[in-house]
């Protein structure tokens, strides 16, 4: 018999008390901080959606690895287990472990980008895209036009448009392109995964154009659960088979190992060319550490091998989306807008829809970030205008998309905690047309969405 309700694959083992407050108390709090979601307290937040990035909840099997930590400088028994278990998933020559995933692009990008390099990918992430251009070096996303469309119910949205791809190798010549990149799944582009076929092709057009193949594979074990279930002749693979086979079609990869690692912090860098990777080793000495911890302590990276072996399982994996898109399914049969299909990390809730009412430059995305707080203490994320609405120039410009990221962090909440976001979401939309919009009463120099106050207009 297979039943309907898919529980959550574990009980809890510690427990973080949630501070309960009442709507009258988050006015205060969060016109306190100038409506930005990002200067609150955590502890004055019920439901933390703010991002998935190492806020995850670790197992004890991971807490009791912690304690077997070995913090040798060199030659640590932890690296010995950490590297082992990135190497039975991604077979690369050499493992190169960095504090965050941020620490891998900035190395790579140290060696392989400059003035003159173009980078391609499906969609760069913005760190990634941030580390290639502090090189000099442009990014280009080549993301097929589906994966563009908020509605479009494509399977493999992140997938990379193959005629671009080649059209742009041949305008921007083999010699300028150092790498090419693909992010599994793509997150900027709302989570959505990438087929096998579509990473098979890029693979045999960068073999036929002889250039590197880098995976970013943040969401690697996601987007191996999405082929099993969408890719023909997939239903019946092992996890492990497939993520191997993803890792066999690339020449490497950088990771953060606060997405499906299940870590706090961590991340690394593999590769088979045995002189970029003497190259990346260098740079890593320079700011990170010795090439057998990296930026991490012997606790994490022996926390971050246990992780690298639940991440794979099969209930974890159906269980974790399936509850992401049985929050998007909820919303979406209650008439809320959300980016469909639900991808494997976040709901996205499509603000400029919610709130048609509120123009672009009056931020409906901030506002209905704000208004999830208030209402049910709710945090999650504004991607819109007030992220990338400000340019290089010091124009304003209405952003493509407006949107508000639900991310989900594994592990961490039960299904009575999203049924309670479904019941505030709805609550919200209810009275969707009495929302007002923002303007934006202090503004930093850059990256405007961390630090910005908000004013009601
Ligand atoms: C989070 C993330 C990164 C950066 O990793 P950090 O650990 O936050 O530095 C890079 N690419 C993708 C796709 C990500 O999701």
């Amino acid at each position: 018999m297979e039943f309907k309700t898919i529980i959550e694959p574990f009980k809890i083992h510690s427990v973080a008390t949630i501070a309960m407050t009442t709507q009258e108390q988050r006015e205060k709090l969060i016109t306190g901080v100038g409506n930005n979601l990002f200067s609150l307290h955590s502890d004055d937040v019920l439901i933390d959606l703010l991002t998935d990035s190492g806020t995850g909840a670790m197992s004890r099997n991971q807490w009791a690895a912690i304690q077997r930590g070995d913090e040798s400088y060199a030659g640590s028994p932890s690296w010995f287990k950490f590297k082992d278990a990135v190497q039975n998933l991604f077979p690369y020559t050499h493992v190169i472990p960095t504090h965050q995933g941020r620490a891998a692009e900035k190395i790579l990008f140290t060696a392989l980008g400059g003035p003159g390099k173009v980078i391609p990918s499906n969609t760069h992430f913005d760190t990634t895209r941030a580390n290639i251009e502090y090189s000099k070096a442009e990014a280009v996303d080549l993301v097929i036009a589906e994966g563009r469309d908020p509605s479009s119910l494509h399977p493999f949205k992140g997938n990379m448009d193959l005629v671009a791809l080649e059209e742009f190798i041949i305008k921007t010549g083999v010699a300028n392109i150092p790498v090419v990149m693909m992010t599994i799944t793509n997150n900027s582009g709302g989570g959505q995964p990438v087929s096998l076929e579509n990473l098979k092709a890029v693979s045999a057009m960068c073999k036929k154009y002889n250039l590197p193949f880098f995976l970013d594979a943040c969401r690697f074990a996601e987007n191996a659960w999405f082929i099993r279930e969408r890719e023909a002749g997939q239903s019946e693979c092992n996890i492990v088979d497939i993520v191997r086979e993803i890792a066999s079609l690339a020449d490497g990869m950088t990771m953060s190992a606060k997405k499906d690692p299940l870590g706090n912090i961590g991340g690394w860098l593999a590769l088979n060319d045995d002189a970029l990777a003497e190259k990346c080793r260098n740079l890593l000495i320079l700011t990170e550490g010795f090439p057998t911890y990296g930026g991490l302590a012997g606790r994490d990276l022996e926390a971050l091998a246990v992780g690298l072996t639940e991440i794979v399982s099969h209930d974890y994996l159906k269980y974790r989306i399936t509850s992401t898109a049985y929050l998007g399914n909820a919303l979406s049969e209650l008439g809320i807008p959300v980016m469909l299909p639900i991808g494997g990390h976040a709901v996205y809730l499509d603000a400029k829809a919610f709130l048609p009412h509120i123009p672009a430059l009056q931020y409906p995305g901030q506002s209905l970030a704000v208004e999830l707080y208030k209402v049910g203490g709710i945090r999650g994320c504004e991607i819109g205008t007030v992220m990338f609405g400000r340019k290089p120039d010091g124009t304003e410009v209405a952003a493509p998309m407006e949107l508000v990221r639900l991310a989900i962090p594994r592990r961490t909440y039960t299904q009575s905690h999203i049924d309670y976001v479904i019941e505030v979401c709805a609550e919200v939309h209810k009275n969707a047309s009495r929302l007002r919009g923002y303007k934006i009463a202090k503004e930093p120099a850059s990256l405007r969405h961390f630090t910005s106050e908000f004013a009601p207009l």
